[in-house]
């Protein structure tokens, strides 16, 4: 999977100096590096390009990497929302979407994303594209909360479901996730609402779209 990854990579990704810049500030900002990579950023931006996504909502944002990523794939007119719960890693993901030219399309919600995702529901706004990337444990809510606010052929891409391949190796030891993401796995592809596949580009993602 590393290797193949890292041919995917060289082969299909180039150099971005405005994803540097990011990953630079998330650094001197002392924050972890866990920024979805460029593979995985660059099928983000396919997806909501090819889907016309005009009103994306993301959970998780850390320094506005995959925001940027989306941001940059949606539709003329679209909006960004993304539910983040450090009042400061929002900060800093704002003022990158700002320098990459998204300042006014993106909207910052704080807090457990699950009281975000009820507030959003309470207002009755709808998303067709969804992109999940925070706590592992509550994926499994996460993923109930969008289908609920989901328009009809809606798509849910969440990451990290290979849990860095221990899921389908039983060579590696397990982590924390593995047995998380092995039942979150199973949830997403039985699901009666959705159709859904696993691409196993960077930590894996799953694409579904909402019945
Ligand atoms: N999507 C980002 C990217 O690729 O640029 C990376 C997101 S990082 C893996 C996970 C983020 O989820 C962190 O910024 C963390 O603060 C946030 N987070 C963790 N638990 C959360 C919660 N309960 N509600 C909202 N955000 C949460």
């Amino acid at each position: 999977m590393k290797k193949t990854n890292e041919y995917i990579e060289s082969v299909f990704t180039s150099s971005d100096p405005l994803l540097d810049e990011v990953l630079t500030s998330i650094r001197d900002n002392g924050m972890q590096q866990i920024s979805v990579p460029p593979a995985s950023g660059k099928l983000l931006t396919m997806l909501a390009s090819i889907s016309g996504a005009k009103r994306i909502l993301e959970i998780g944002a850390l320094g506005g990497y995959s925001g940027i990523c989306l941001a940059r794939g949606m539709a003329g007119g679209g909006t960004l929302t993304s539910l983040e719960l450090v009042d400061d890693y929002a900060n800093l993901a704002k003022s990158n979407l700002t320098k990459a030219g998204f300042g006014d399309r993106v909207t910052y919600m704080i807090g457990p994303a699950l009281d975000s995702l009820e507030k959003l529901a309470d207002r009755g706004e709808t998303f067709d594209f969804f992109f999940v990337d925070a706590d592992k444990e509550n994926y499994e809510n996460y993923l109930e909360a969008c289908i609920r606010i989901a328009e009809k052929g809606a798509l849910i891409v969440c990451d990290n479901v290979l849990a860095r391949g221990t899921v389908s190796d039983e060579s590696k030891a397990p982590t924390q996730n593995t047995g998380i993401m092995k039942a979150f796995n199973e949830t997403v592809s039985n699901h009666p609402k959705l159709e859904s596949l696993l691409i196993p580009v960077g930590d894996g993602l799953t694409v579904s779209q909402v019945k």
